[in-house]
Protein backbone atom coordinates (compact mmCIF):
# COMPACT_ATOMS: atom_id res chain seq x y z
CA UNK A 1 0.00 0.00 0.00
CA UNK A 2 0.93 3.56 -0.85
CA UNK A 3 0.67 6.25 1.66
CA UNK A 4 0.55 9.77 0.83
CA UNK A 5 0.11 13.18 2.63
CA UNK A 6 -3.28 15.35 3.91
CA UNK A 7 -1.04 18.19 2.57
CA UNK A 8 0.84 16.98 -0.39
CA UNK A 9 -0.22 14.63 -2.17
CA UNK A 10 2.91 13.95 -4.28
CA UNK A 11 4.07 12.37 -0.79
CA UNK A 12 4.56 8.55 -1.64
CA UNK A 13 5.36 6.39 1.38
CA UNK A 14 5.09 2.81 2.65
CA UNK A 15 3.91 1.18 5.65
CA UNK A 16 6.91 0.75 7.27
CA UNK A 17 8.11 4.86 6.65
CA UNK A 18 4.59 5.61 7.60
CA UNK A 19 4.36 3.72 10.66
CA UNK A 20 8.16 4.96 11.78
CA UNK A 21 7.94 8.91 10.98
CA UNK A 22 4.34 9.09 12.28
CA UNK A 23 3.97 12.77 10.63
CA UNK A 24 5.15 14.14 7.57
CA UNK A 25 7.79 16.70 9.37
CA UNK A 26 8.39 18.05 6.10
CA UNK A 27 4.64 19.19 5.48
CA UNK A 28 3.35 18.98 8.82
CA UNK A 29 0.75 16.61 7.13
CA UNK A 30 -0.32 13.41 7.97
CA UNK A 31 -0.46 10.38 6.75
CA UNK A 32 -3.40 8.62 4.75
CA UNK A 33 -3.57 5.67 2.57
CA UNK A 34 -4.03 6.11 -1.70
CA UNK A 35 -6.90 3.73 -0.77
CA UNK A 36 -9.47 1.70 1.14
CA UNK A 37 -9.90 -1.40 -0.39
CA UNK A 38 -13.05 -2.96 -0.02
CA UNK A 39 -13.62 -6.52 1.18
CA UNK A 40 -15.33 -9.09 -0.48
CA UNK A 41 -18.92 -8.99 0.06
CA UNK A 42 -19.00 -12.87 1.08
CA UNK A 43 -17.10 -11.41 4.23
CA UNK A 44 -19.26 -8.37 5.03
CA UNK A 45 -22.63 -9.62 3.77
CA UNK A 46 -21.77 -13.50 5.61
CA UNK A 47 -24.84 -14.19 8.62
CA UNK A 48 -22.45 -16.00 11.12
CA UNK A 49 -20.40 -13.84 13.30
CA UNK A 50 -16.84 -13.27 12.27
CA UNK A 51 -13.92 -14.18 14.39
CA UNK A 52 -12.59 -10.93 15.83
CA UNK A 53 -9.12 -11.59 14.78
CA UNK A 54 -10.04 -13.18 11.35
CA UNK A 55 -11.57 -9.76 10.86
CA UNK A 56 -8.41 -7.91 12.38
CA UNK A 57 -6.47 -10.14 9.57
CA UNK A 58 -8.59 -9.76 6.47
CA UNK A 59 -8.80 -5.94 7.06
CA UNK A 60 -4.88 -5.34 8.27
CA UNK A 61 -3.98 -6.98 4.42
CA UNK A 62 -3.77 -4.42 1.76
CA UNK A 63 -2.59 -2.03 4.05
CA UNK A 64 0.75 -4.03 4.75
CA UNK A 65 1.04 -5.30 1.73
CA UNK A 66 4.45 -6.58 0.59
CA UNK A 67 5.71 -5.13 3.29
CA UNK A 68 4.70 -7.77 6.36
CA UNK A 69 4.20 -11.33 5.25
CA UNK A 70 0.91 -13.28 5.94
CA UNK A 71 2.03 -15.75 8.61
CA UNK A 72 4.07 -12.78 10.48
CA UNK A 73 0.92 -10.32 9.94
CA UNK A 74 -1.50 -13.34 11.60
CA UNK A 75 1.33 -13.74 14.48
CA UNK A 76 1.38 -9.82 15.24
CA UNK A 77 -2.60 -10.08 15.26
CA UNK A 78 -2.48 -12.77 17.89
CA UNK A 79 -0.27 -10.77 20.06
CA UNK A 80 -2.28 -7.97 19.44
CA UNK A 81 -5.19 -9.11 20.95
CA UNK A 82 -5.71 -11.79 23.38
CA UNK A 83 -9.00 -10.20 24.00
CA UNK A 84 -11.44 -8.86 22.06
CA UNK A 85 -14.50 -5.73 21.36
CA UNK A 86 -18.25 -7.24 23.07
CA UNK A 87 -21.33 -6.58 21.48
CA UNK A 88 -23.61 -5.85 24.16
CA UNK A 89 -27.35 -5.18 23.46
CA UNK A 90 -28.84 -3.03 26.07
CA UNK A 91 -32.59 -2.30 24.19
CA UNK A 92 -34.05 -3.92 21.08
CA UNK A 93 -32.24 -1.15 18.80
CA UNK A 94 -29.19 -0.42 21.27
CA UNK A 95 -25.93 -2.04 21.22
CA UNK A 96 -23.12 -0.91 23.21
CA UNK A 97 -19.56 -1.88 21.77
CA UNK A 98 -17.20 -2.59 24.70
CA UNK A 99 -13.35 -1.41 23.99
CA UNK A 100 -12.49 -1.82 27.34
CA UNK A 101 -11.44 -5.66 27.66
CA UNK A 102 -7.82 -4.59 26.98
CA UNK A 103 -4.85 -4.03 29.86
CA UNK A 104 -5.62 -0.61 30.26
CA UNK A 105 -9.31 -0.53 30.19
CA UNK A 106 -9.54 1.62 27.59
CA UNK A 107 -10.04 1.65 23.48
CA UNK A 108 -6.56 2.83 22.77
CA UNK A 109 -5.42 -0.35 23.77
CA UNK A 110 -6.54 -1.60 20.47
CA UNK A 111 -4.40 1.40 18.14
CA UNK A 112 -1.70 1.40 20.80
CA UNK A 113 -1.09 -2.37 20.30
CA UNK A 114 -0.71 -2.68 16.96
CA UNK A 115 1.61 0.23 16.52
CA UNK A 116 3.78 -1.05 19.14
CA UNK A 117 3.91 -4.25 17.86
CA UNK A 118 4.59 -3.25 13.85
CA UNK A 119 6.79 -0.74 14.91
CA UNK A 120 9.24 -3.71 16.76
CA UNK A 121 8.54 -5.44 13.39
CA UNK A 122 10.20 -2.66 11.45
CA UNK A 123 12.74 -1.78 14.13
CA UNK A 124 14.22 -5.61 13.64
CA UNK A 125 17.91 -5.89 13.21
CA UNK A 126 18.62 -2.66 14.06
CA UNK A 127 21.22 -2.68 16.53
CA UNK A 128 20.47 0.87 18.49
CA UNK A 129 16.99 0.72 20.50
CA UNK A 130 14.87 2.91 19.53
CA UNK A 131 13.34 5.77 22.15
CA UNK A 132 9.78 6.67 22.22
CA UNK A 133 9.32 9.61 24.07
CA UNK A 134 5.42 10.17 25.19
CA UNK A 135 3.78 13.32 27.22
CA UNK A 136 0.14 12.18 28.45
CA UNK A 137 -2.91 14.05 30.49
CA UNK A 138 -3.93 10.40 31.00
CA UNK A 139 -5.05 7.44 28.99
CA UNK A 140 -2.68 7.19 26.30
CA UNK A 141 0.26 7.11 28.33
CA UNK A 142 -0.67 3.94 29.51
CA UNK A 143 -1.99 2.04 26.94
CA UNK A 144 1.53 3.26 24.52
CA UNK A 145 3.28 2.14 28.49
CA UNK A 146 1.06 -1.78 28.28
CA UNK A 147 1.63 -1.86 24.42
CA UNK A 148 5.20 -1.67 24.09
CA UNK A 149 5.97 -3.03 27.73
CA UNK A 150 8.39 -6.18 27.12
CA UNK A 151 8.48 -5.35 23.41
CA UNK A 152 12.32 -5.79 22.70
CA UNK A 153 14.43 -2.81 20.55
CA UNK A 154 12.02 -0.13 22.06
CA UNK A 155 11.69 1.67 25.31
CA UNK A 156 9.33 4.00 26.41
CA UNK A 157 9.18 7.25 28.35
CA UNK A 158 6.30 8.32 29.73
CA UNK A 159 6.41 12.73 30.76
CA UNK A 160 3.36 13.21 32.83
CA UNK A 161 2.26 16.66 35.07
CA UNK A 162 2.68 15.49 39.08
CA UNK A 163 -0.36 15.88 40.76
CA UNK A 164 -2.70 16.61 37.74
CA UNK A 165 -3.79 13.08 36.79
CA UNK A 166 -6.18 10.90 38.73
CA UNK A 167 -4.55 8.45 41.61
CA UNK A 168 -5.69 5.56 39.28
CA UNK A 169 -4.11 7.30 36.36
CA UNK A 170 -1.10 8.24 37.92
CA UNK A 171 -0.66 4.30 39.40
CA UNK A 172 -1.60 3.27 35.71
CA UNK A 173 1.15 5.41 34.49
CA UNK A 174 4.04 4.97 37.23
CA UNK A 175 4.13 1.06 38.01
CA UNK A 176 5.76 -0.46 34.98
CA UNK A 177 9.43 -1.58 34.96
CA UNK A 178 11.57 -2.73 32.77
CA UNK A 179 12.02 -0.68 29.40
CA UNK A 180 9.19 1.47 30.41
CA UNK A 181 9.79 4.49 32.79
CA UNK A 182 7.66 7.33 33.92
CA UNK A 183 8.51 11.01 34.98
CA UNK A 184 6.29 12.83 36.76
CA UNK A 185 7.00 16.48 35.96
CA UNK A 186 6.72 19.67 38.18
CA UNK A 187 4.59 21.33 36.21
CA UNK A 188 1.18 21.43 33.63
CA UNK A 189 0.38 18.84 30.55
CA UNK A 190 1.69 21.67 28.23
CA UNK A 191 4.77 21.46 29.97
CA UNK A 192 5.45 17.88 29.52
CA UNK A 193 4.71 18.07 25.92
CA UNK A 194 6.80 21.22 25.37
CA UNK A 195 9.55 18.83 26.95
CA UNK A 196 9.20 16.04 24.10
CA UNK A 197 8.88 17.87 21.24
CA UNK A 198 12.41 20.02 22.49
CA UNK A 199 14.22 16.77 22.26
CA UNK A 200 12.37 16.06 18.81
CA UNK A 201 14.31 18.75 17.45
CA UNK A 202 17.55 19.09 19.53
CA UNK A 203 20.24 17.87 16.76
CA UNK A 204 22.55 16.81 19.55
CA UNK A 205 19.97 14.50 21.14
CA UNK A 206 19.01 12.93 17.31
CA UNK A 207 22.92 12.14 16.41
CA UNK A 208 23.16 10.24 20.28
CA UNK A 209 19.79 8.54 19.66
CA UNK A 210 17.04 7.33 17.59
CA UNK A 211 13.68 8.95 18.77
CA UNK A 212 10.01 8.62 18.21
CA UNK A 213 6.70 9.38 19.18
CA UNK A 214 3.75 7.34 19.59
CA UNK A 215 1.34 9.74 19.06
CA UNK A 216 -2.28 9.40 17.89
CA UNK A 217 -1.92 10.60 14.32
CA UNK A 218 -0.06 7.75 14.00
CA UNK A 219 -1.65 5.91 11.07
CA UNK A 220 -0.84 2.29 12.48
CA UNK A 221 -3.11 3.46 15.36
CA UNK A 222 -6.02 4.77 13.56
CA UNK A 223 -5.99 1.24 10.64
CA UNK A 224 -6.55 -1.41 13.80
CA UNK A 225 -9.45 0.73 15.41
CA UNK A 226 -11.54 -0.02 12.10
CA UNK A 227 -11.71 -3.82 13.08
CA UNK A 228 -13.65 -3.13 15.71
CA UNK A 229 -15.91 -1.20 13.27
CA UNK A 230 -16.31 -3.77 10.72
CA UNK A 231 -16.65 -6.46 13.48
CA UNK A 232 -19.63 -5.32 15.51
CA UNK A 233 -21.72 -3.91 12.90
CA UNK A 234 -21.54 -7.32 10.80
CA UNK A 235 -22.29 -9.00 14.89
CA UNK A 236 -25.61 -5.90 14.90
CA UNK A 237 -26.57 -6.57 11.41
CA UNK A 238 -27.00 -10.24 12.01
CA UNK A 239 -28.87 -9.61 15.22
CA UNK A 240 -30.99 -6.98 14.34
CA UNK A 241 -34.01 -9.52 12.47
CA UNK A 242 -33.67 -11.36 16.21
CA UNK A 243 -34.01 -8.55 18.22
CA UNK A 244 -35.98 -5.85 16.45
CA UNK A 245 -37.24 -7.42 13.23
CA UNK A 246 -36.34 -4.16 11.55
CA UNK A 247 -36.14 -5.42 7.91
CA UNK A 248 -33.53 -3.04 6.24
CA UNK A 249 -32.05 -1.24 9.35
CA UNK A 250 -29.92 1.40 9.20
CA UNK A 251 -26.57 1.01 11.78
CA UNK A 252 -25.55 3.69 13.02
CA UNK A 253 -22.35 4.14 15.01
CA UNK A 254 -22.42 6.62 17.80
CA UNK A 255 -18.85 7.87 18.85
CA UNK A 256 -17.65 10.09 21.38
CA UNK A 257 -14.94 11.78 20.28
CA UNK A 258 -11.92 13.83 20.94
CA UNK A 259 -9.16 13.81 18.29
CA UNK A 260 -11.72 12.13 15.75
CA UNK A 261 -9.12 8.89 15.32
CA UNK A 262 -12.15 6.71 16.34
CA UNK A 263 -14.22 7.94 14.21
CA UNK A 264 -11.78 8.49 11.34
CA UNK A 265 -11.23 4.80 11.87
CA UNK A 266 -14.98 4.50 11.62
CA UNK A 267 -14.86 5.45 8.40
CA UNK A 268 -11.80 3.94 7.20
CA UNK A 269 -14.29 0.35 8.31
CA UNK A 270 -17.09 2.17 6.16
CA UNK A 271 -15.09 2.43 3.34
CA UNK A 272 -13.97 -0.95 3.13
CA UNK A 273 -17.48 -1.94 2.99
CA UNK A 274 -18.48 -2.23 7.04
CA UNK A 275 -22.27 -2.01 6.94
CA UNK A 276 -22.55 1.13 8.59
CA UNK A 277 -25.00 3.84 7.30
CA UNK A 278 -24.15 6.75 9.45
CA UNK A 279 -22.25 8.16 12.16
CA UNK A 280 -23.04 10.36 15.24
CA UNK A 281 -19.81 12.51 16.61
CA UNK A 282 -20.48 13.08 19.67
CA UNK A 283 -18.72 15.25 21.60
CA UNK A 284 -18.55 17.23 25.09
CA UNK A 285 -18.44 21.04 25.56
CA UNK A 286 -15.10 20.74 23.24
CA UNK A 287 -16.99 21.34 20.48
CA UNK A 288 -14.85 22.55 17.69
CA UNK A 289 -15.98 19.74 15.16
CA UNK A 290 -20.06 20.33 15.69
CA UNK A 291 -19.44 24.12 15.29
CA UNK A 292 -17.70 22.94 11.97
CA UNK A 293 -20.50 20.76 10.91
CA UNK A 294 -23.08 23.59 11.66
CA UNK A 295 -21.30 26.72 10.26
CA UNK A 296 -18.68 25.26 8.03
CA UNK A 297 -16.11 27.43 10.08
CA UNK A 298 -13.26 25.28 11.27
CA UNK A 299 -12.32 27.16 14.35
CA UNK A 300 -9.49 25.28 16.99
CA UNK A 301 -9.46 26.83 20.77
CA UNK A 302 -8.52 25.98 23.36
CA UNK A 303 -9.60 22.99 25.51
CA UNK A 304 -12.43 22.96 28.31
CA UNK A 305 -11.75 20.59 31.57
CA UNK A 306 -14.90 18.14 31.45
CA UNK A 307 -15.87 15.03 33.34
CA UNK A 308 -14.88 13.07 29.75
CA UNK A 309 -11.68 14.07 30.37
CA UNK A 310 -10.04 12.26 27.14
CA UNK A 311 -12.10 14.08 25.20
CA UNK A 312 -10.74 17.64 26.03
CA UNK A 313 -9.58 18.69 22.95
CA UNK A 314 -9.83 21.58 21.02
CA UNK A 315 -7.97 21.31 17.85
CA UNK A 316 -8.60 17.73 16.52
CA UNK A 317 -5.82 16.46 15.03
CA UNK A 318 -7.90 14.01 12.88
CA UNK A 319 -10.24 16.81 11.33
CA UNK A 320 -7.23 17.13 9.17
CA UNK A 321 -7.93 13.70 7.74
CA UNK A 322 -11.22 14.17 7.66
CA UNK A 323 -11.01 17.15 5.73
CA UNK A 324 -8.49 15.45 3.19
CA UNK A 325 -11.42 12.26 2.42
CA UNK A 326 -14.71 14.26 2.23
CA UNK A 327 -16.55 17.37 1.75
CA UNK A 328 -18.13 19.24 3.84
CA UNK A 329 -21.21 18.20 2.45
CA UNK A 330 -20.30 14.72 2.88
CA UNK A 331 -19.73 14.79 6.02
CA UNK A 332 -22.87 16.29 6.81
CA UNK A 333 -24.87 13.95 4.86
CA UNK A 334 -23.01 10.86 6.68
CA UNK A 335 -22.87 12.97 10.11
CA UNK A 336 -25.46 13.86 12.86
CA UNK A 337 -23.17 15.90 14.75
CA UNK A 338 -24.09 16.26 18.90
CA UNK A 339 -22.87 18.16 22.07
CA UNK A 340 -23.45 18.00 25.45
CA UNK A 341 -22.00 19.54 28.68
CA UNK A 342 -20.97 17.52 31.87
CA UNK A 343 -25.10 18.30 33.38
CA UNK A 344 -25.91 16.22 30.02
CA UNK A 345 -22.82 13.86 30.54
CA UNK A 346 -24.21 12.85 34.21
CA UNK A 347 -27.85 12.81 33.33
CA UNK A 348 -26.51 10.31 30.24
CA UNK A 349 -25.06 7.93 33.18
CA UNK A 350 -28.18 8.17 35.00
CA UNK A 351 -30.74 7.41 32.47
CA UNK A 352 -29.28 5.04 30.85
CA UNK A 353 -28.99 3.26 33.91
CA UNK A 354 -32.60 3.93 34.84
CA UNK A 355 -33.66 2.72 31.56
CA UNK A 356 -31.36 -0.10 30.62
CA UNK A 357 -29.53 -1.38 33.76
CA UNK A 358 -26.34 -0.69 32.06
CA UNK A 359 -23.61 1.17 33.57
CA UNK A 360 -21.79 3.42 31.02
CA UNK A 361 -18.74 5.59 31.78
CA UNK A 362 -18.52 9.32 31.18
CA UNK A 363 -17.26 8.88 27.78
CA UNK A 364 -19.63 6.40 26.43
CA UNK A 365 -22.68 8.34 28.27
CA UNK A 366 -22.20 11.57 25.57
CA UNK A 367 -22.71 8.74 22.91
CA UNK A 368 -25.75 7.01 24.34
CA UNK A 369 -27.64 11.10 25.59
CA UNK A 370 -26.94 11.76 21.50
CA UNK A 371 -28.44 8.59 20.57
CA UNK A 372 -31.37 8.99 22.99
CA UNK A 373 -32.29 12.47 22.49
CA UNK A 374 -31.95 11.90 18.59
CA UNK A 375 -34.43 8.51 18.29
CA UNK A 376 -36.47 10.60 21.45
CA UNK A 377 -38.02 12.99 18.70
CA UNK A 378 -34.78 15.68 18.17
CA UNK A 379 -34.22 14.01 14.73
CA UNK A 380 -37.85 14.32 14.06
CA UNK A 381 -38.11 18.10 14.81
CA UNK A 382 -35.16 18.48 12.41
CA UNK A 383 -36.43 17.05 9.82
CA UNK A 384 -40.00 18.68 10.28
CA UNK A 385 -37.56 21.92 9.98
CA UNK A 386 -37.04 22.90 13.59
CA UNK A 387 -33.65 23.63 14.08
CA UNK A 388 -32.00 24.07 17.37
CA UNK A 389 -29.48 26.64 18.41
CA UNK A 390 -25.88 24.69 17.66
CA UNK A 391 -24.37 26.74 20.61
CA UNK A 392 -26.53 25.04 22.64
CA UNK A 393 -25.91 21.42 23.91
CA UNK A 394 -27.95 19.25 21.37
CA UNK A 395 -28.05 18.19 17.70
CA UNK A 396 -25.90 20.70 15.08
CA UNK A 397 -28.73 21.75 11.96
CA UNK A 398 -27.72 19.61 9.33
CA UNK A 399 -29.99 16.40 8.28
CA UNK A 400 -27.72 13.26 7.56
CA UNK A 401 -28.75 11.08 4.75
CA UNK A 402 -30.19 8.55 7.17
CA UNK A 403 -32.31 10.71 9.52
CA UNK A 404 -35.91 9.76 7.51
CA UNK A 405 -34.80 5.67 8.97
CA UNK A 406 -34.19 7.01 12.99
CA UNK A 407 -38.31 8.89 12.57
CA UNK A 408 -39.51 5.29 10.93
CA UNK A 409 -37.71 3.65 13.90
CA UNK A 410 -35.88 1.51 11.54
CA UNK A 411 -32.59 2.33 12.88
CA UNK A 412 -30.20 0.58 15.50
CA UNK A 413 -27.20 2.20 16.88
CA UNK A 414 -23.89 1.28 18.09
CA UNK A 415 -22.74 2.99 20.98
CA UNK A 416 -18.73 3.04 21.26
CA UNK A 417 -18.35 2.65 25.18
CA UNK A 418 -14.68 3.70 25.13
CA UNK A 419 -13.66 3.11 28.49
CA UNK A 420 -14.30 0.77 31.62
CA UNK A 421 -16.39 2.63 34.01
CA UNK A 422 -14.28 1.87 36.71
CA UNK A 423 -11.67 4.63 35.29
CA UNK A 424 -13.99 7.24 36.23
CA UNK A 425 -15.96 5.87 39.31
CA UNK A 426 -16.21 9.26 41.41
CA UNK A 427 -18.68 10.36 38.57
CA UNK A 428 -20.44 7.47 37.92
CA UNK A 429 -21.44 7.06 42.04
CA UNK A 430 -22.43 10.90 41.31
CA UNK A 431 -24.47 9.70 38.78
CA UNK A 432 -26.15 6.81 39.99
CA UNK A 433 -25.24 6.37 44.04
CA UNK A 434 -23.09 3.43 43.62
CA UNK A 435 -19.73 2.33 42.60
CA UNK A 436 -19.14 0.04 39.36
CA UNK A 437 -17.27 -3.01 39.70
CA UNK A 438 -13.70 -2.90 39.74
CA UNK A 439 -11.87 -5.07 37.00
CA UNK A 440 -9.04 -7.42 38.51
CA UNK A 441 -6.82 -5.58 35.93
CA UNK A 442 -7.25 -2.14 37.70
CA UNK A 443 -7.40 -3.28 41.20
CA UNK A 444 -4.15 -5.13 40.90
CA UNK A 445 -2.29 -2.36 39.94
CA UNK A 446 -3.17 -0.23 42.65
CA UNK A 447 -1.11 -2.32 45.29
CA UNK A 448 1.44 -2.20 43.00
CA UNK A 449 5.08 -0.31 43.52
CA UNK A 450 5.08 3.17 42.37
CA UNK A 451 8.09 4.04 39.81
CA UNK A 452 7.61 7.16 38.78
CA UNK A 453 11.45 9.45 38.83
CA UNK A 454 10.77 12.89 39.76
CA UNK A 455 11.68 15.61 37.35
CA UNK A 456 11.98 19.47 37.10
CA UNK A 457 10.08 20.99 34.03
CA UNK A 458 13.09 22.70 32.44
CA UNK A 459 14.75 21.13 29.56
CA UNK A 460 18.18 21.40 30.68
CA UNK A 461 17.37 18.56 33.66
CA UNK A 462 15.26 16.65 31.11
CA UNK A 463 18.09 16.21 28.86
CA UNK A 464 20.64 15.14 31.00
CA UNK A 465 18.33 12.99 32.24
CA UNK A 466 18.00 11.56 29.01
CA UNK A 467 21.62 11.54 28.16
CA UNK A 468 22.83 9.40 31.33
CA UNK A 469 19.92 7.05 30.80
CA UNK A 470 18.73 6.35 27.53
C1 LIG B 1 -9.01 9.02 23.75
C2 LIG B 1 -10.38 8.75 24.25
C3 LIG B 1 -11.53 9.23 23.57
C4 LIG B 1 -11.44 10.09 22.34
O1 LIG B 1 -11.00 9.38 21.20
P1 LIG B 1 -10.49 10.17 19.92
O2 LIG B 1 -9.97 9.13 19.00
O3 LIG B 1 -9.42 11.10 20.41
O4 LIG B 1 -11.66 10.90 19.36
C5 LIG B 1 -12.78 8.89 24.06
N1 LIG B 1 -12.91 8.16 25.18
C6 LIG B 1 -11.84 7.68 25.86
C7 LIG B 1 -12.06 6.91 27.09
C8 LIG B 1 -10.54 7.95 25.42
O5 LIG B 1 -9.48 7.49 26.10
Amino acid sequence: MIYTDTRDSSVKVNFRTAVLNGMNAATGGLYIPVEFPKLDKSFTDRNTDPSFRDVAFEMAKPYVKDEIPDNDLEAIISDCYPFTSQVVPIDPTTYVLELFHGPTCAFKDFGARFMARTMSYFNRGEKDNLHILVATSGDTGSAVGSAFHNVPGIDVTILYPDGKISPLQEKQLSTFTGNVRALKVKGTFDDCQALVKKAFVDKDLREKFRLSSANSINISRLLPQAFYYMYSSIVVKNRIPRDSQIKDPAIIAVCPSGNFGNLTSGLIAKEMGAPITGFVAATNANRTVPDWIATGEYNARPSIATLSNAMDVGAPSNYERIKALYTLEEVRSMFASYWTDDQGTIEGIKKCHEKTGYIIDPHGAVAWKAWNDIRGGEMEKLVKGEKGDYSKPGLTANIPAWADKVVSKEAAAIILETAHPAKFGATVVNAIGREPSMPERLEKVMSLPDNAIPMEKDYDSFKSWLVANL
